[in-house]
């Protein structure tokens, strides 16, 4: 057993930074790691940070490992935002952080796992602390690709590149590690495509199944301007339940905590300065919810693009396996479009993709993106 073990198909990535983590000639202070969704970007990170803080080199058992892969060791700090941008400020707390010497383990690591929502100015913050490290730091920047993160920040790190797992690996993981049934295992891990940890709530959870054959076929069953728009208000309205149910229990256990912190239980009317804490709460509570409203909206969207992607396959048969199960909608839709037109429907998700990223409202982004659904005739 070793902290690599979770690490599935990441055969090269494991061998650079496993070497890095025992060889002193091969270790070096800010490092990228990059690859899609899913690839185990932040899994990699703390298994590294365990590897570097274990005096076996990550034995995956001792308390140093078992912390630094919990993201609870003292001398390994995490930084994961549900929020659209790091906070410069946040930051500059990190910084501060990353100036000590390690309390009790051998190196002090930083994970930033979303170095890539970080604007310009954030960046250029983080750009001078990481160019002259104190010599017991390392920090492992995660993005989706190296082009996620400004140059000057890219150029300083040296980079690590995840690759997509294959099907059979994700499956054979869920099987091992989640004791899920072989066949649903083979099924989620593709729908997800080898997105590791959305085929473990395919696997698990029955709804989620359910919701993404719901998306699917609602995307197939539009035939005209008005099936469209109920589908795309029917889409953002599954997306914002989603995100509710994600965020609710959260929200009021947070606000619970920081009145009873402040003293403010069961108080009819909250005195100022407990008012403005409370209100700043509730303002990153919302940005947490609209985020996770966009994540799930986005999910949706990768979705039908793997739809439409089956619907190529079929268009050009092509001797590959389909990724969704919906294999009558797909015969039909491939049966009534061209392959021009089906890649004309891919750039309009992808187009509704990009619109949600730059704040568009979803309502909208949706509805366009739905009226391009539909057949052309
Ligand atoms: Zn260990």
């Amino acid at each position: 057993m070793s902290v690599w073990d979770g690490l599935v198909g990441q055969r090269r990535a494991v061998e650079v930074l496993s070497e890095a983590s025992s060889n002193a000639t091969a270790m070096t202070h800010a490092w990228l790691l990059t690859g899609p969704p899913g690839s185990g970007r932040s899994n990699a990170a703390r298994a590294f940070a365990a590897a570097l803080q274990c005096e076996q080199g990550g034995c995956g058992r001792c308390q140093a490992c078992t912390t630094s892969l919990a993201g609870t060791h003292a001398d390994v700090k995490v930084v994961a935002t549900e929020k659209v941008f790091i906070r410069i400020n946040e930051v500059r707390e990190l910084i501060g952080v990353a100036q000590q010497a390690p309390s009790q383990g051998r190196w002090r690591v930083m994970i930033v796992e979303d170095a890539d929502r970080m604007e310009e100015r954030t960046s250029n913050v983080l750009l001078k602390a990481i160019e002259e490290p104190p010599p017991r730091t390392v920090w492992l920047l995660c993005a989706p690709s190296p082009h996620d993160v400004v140059v000057t920040i890219r150029s300083r790190c040296r980079g690590v590149a995840l690759r997509v797992p294959p099907v059979a690996d994700v499956a054979a993981l869920l099987v091992e590690r989640d004791g899920v049934d072989p066949e649903v295992a083979e099924m989620a891990a593709r729908a997800a495509q080898s997105h590791i940890g959305l085929a473990r709530r395919l696997a698990r959870d029955p709804d989620a199944r359910e919701r993404r054959t719901r998306t699917l076929r609602l995307a197939a069953e539009i035939r005209g301007v008005g099936d469209a728009v109920l589908a795309a208000a029917d889409l953002v309205e599954v997306a914002t339940a989603e995100a509710k149910a994600a965020t609710e229990d959260r929200d009021a256990a947070e606000k619970t905590a920081l009145l009873h912190t402040l003293g403010a239980e069961g108080l009819a009317t909250l005195p100022p300065a407990v008012r403005a804490q409370v209100r700043q709460l509730e303002e990153d509570q919302k940005r947490r919810s609209t985020r996770a409203q966009r994540d799930v909206l986005d999910r949706c969207l990768l979705d039908l693009l793997s739809l439409y992607r089956d619907v190529l396959v079929v268009q050009l048969g092509a001797d590959v396996e389909l990724v969704n199960p919906v294999h009558a909608e797909i015969r039909r839709l491939a049966a009534e479009s061209t392959p021009e037109q089906t890649i004309r429907r891919m750039d309009a998700i992808g187009e509704a993709r990009t619109r949600l990223e730059g704040n568009v409202a979803p309502l909208l982004a949706m509805e366009a993106m739905a009226v391009a659904l539909r057949p052309q005739g």
